[in-house]
């Protein structure tokens, strides 16, 4: 089954052809990053113009790429929630006209799911790979999500743990802003942090029943140890600190944050682990499993925690951010789990709703 995928949820706008749910036939993505690295965040009717612009284009683009016609594509996929109200109405008023006009099935796919999925696809480069076994636990890590996922089988998500403030690429970027390091936050914080001390600066972790999160108290914390660091009272406001900071403080800072903010997801991840025995796979999705200390601190966790018996899988770094071939492979394995088609006239979109 060759799926067409649509994937405009926040800044980036993309489209892929995937067949089965894992081949990539096509992958085209056209990010905005640049726009909004002079801002340092994204603007949502920005955001949502630039879609407007790149839109058609990217599918074209997919569909050449694949060397396919609109005629050889079996169904259309798109992201429909959550993400930013205006970037979401452009990606699914494009692919409700499209499954209209040219008679196709359409898939409104959860974006966390096709976070998710992106374990599925197999390698960009071309080869076999094994894919994650259930029962697994999916580590949901994003700028606008923290969850973990409990899944017995395709398509079924039990969230077990979520975050009750921050999400924990909000958090990476939001201490780069502290620390004057460009946009987006996570992967300078990752590039400054391989000069730094991890162990320079002490950084709480915080106290939260259960597998909850909470990521703003380490927003914080990093926030009155700059403060402190450059002995500047609390009130100083946080886009004034980086004018007090060295390199090499910066280095120090993004380094010790990073290491704390990675312990404490492997924290709950083994916390997790416990209570479900069942498990045969943990799964890290989102655009923060791109980092590589929390890839590594995953795997010697799970060495530790399982003596190696529960394999640990991250997307390939090029699926790690937004892409559409996820939203591919979303889409196959719930038509494989017997979820029908979407009314193309009817389809709503949403900025925030639970995975389910
Ligand atoms: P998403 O919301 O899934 O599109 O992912 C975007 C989030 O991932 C942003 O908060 C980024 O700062 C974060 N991110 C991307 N790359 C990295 C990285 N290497 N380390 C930590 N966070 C990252
Ligand atoms: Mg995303």
């Amino acid at each position: 089954m060759k799926i067409l995928a649509i994937e405009s949820s926040c800044d980036e706008t993309a489209a892929a052809v995937v067949e089965d749910g894992g081949r990539i036939l096509s992958n085209v993505v056209v990010s905005q990053v640049d726009i909004f690295a002079a801002y340092g965040g994204v603007i949502p009717e920005v955001a949502a113009r630039s879609h407007l612009e790149a839109i058609l284009p990217v599918i074209h683009k997919a569909l050449d790429d694949a060397r396919l016609t609109k005629d050889e594509i079996d169904a259309i996929a798109v992201t429909h929630t959550p993400g930013l109200l205006g970037s979401l109405l452009i990606g699914t008023l494009t692919a409700r006209t499209l499954a209209i006009l040219w008679k196709k099935p359409l898939y409104a796919v959860h974006h966390l799911k096709s976070h998710i999925y992106a374990n599925w696809l197999l390698p960009a480069q071309g080869g076999m790979a094994s894919v994650p076994q259930f029962p697994l636990l999916a580590l949901v890590v994003s700028g606008g999500h923290t969850q973990i996922i409990y899944m017995p089988g395709h398509n079924q998500f039990e969230i077990i743990g979520t975050t009750r403030d921050d999400a924990v690429g909000e958090c990476f970027d939001k201490v780069a802003k502290i620390l004057g390091l460009p946009y987006p936050g996570g992967p300078s914080i990752a590039k400054m942090a391989l000069q730094g001390d991890v162990k320079k600066y002490k950084l709480p972790h915080p106290q939260v029943d259960g597998l909850d999160f909470s990521f703003s108290g380490l927003k914080t914390a990093v926030l009155r140890a700059v403060q402190a660091e450059c002995g500047l009272s609390i009130t100083t406001p946080s886009y004034e600190l980086k004018e007090y900071l060295s390199e090499q403080q910066k280095a120090d800072f993004a380094a010790s944050f990073q290491d704390t903010a990675c312990d404490i997801l492997m924290e709950k991840v083994k916390m997790a682990l416990r209570g479900h025995q069942d498990v045969k796979s943990l799964v890290i999705a989102g655009g923060v499993s791109a980092n590589a200390v929390l890839r590594q601190k995953a795997v010697e966790s799970l060495l530790e925690a399982s003596d190696g018996k529960i394999e640990v899988y991250f997307p390939e770094l090029c699926f790690a951010g937004d892409n559409a071939a996820m939203v591919g492979a979303a889409a196959y394995f719930e038509v494989a789990s017997g979820v029908k088609p979407t009314n193309p006239y009817t389809l709503s979109i949403a900025p925030r709703t639970a995975i389910g």
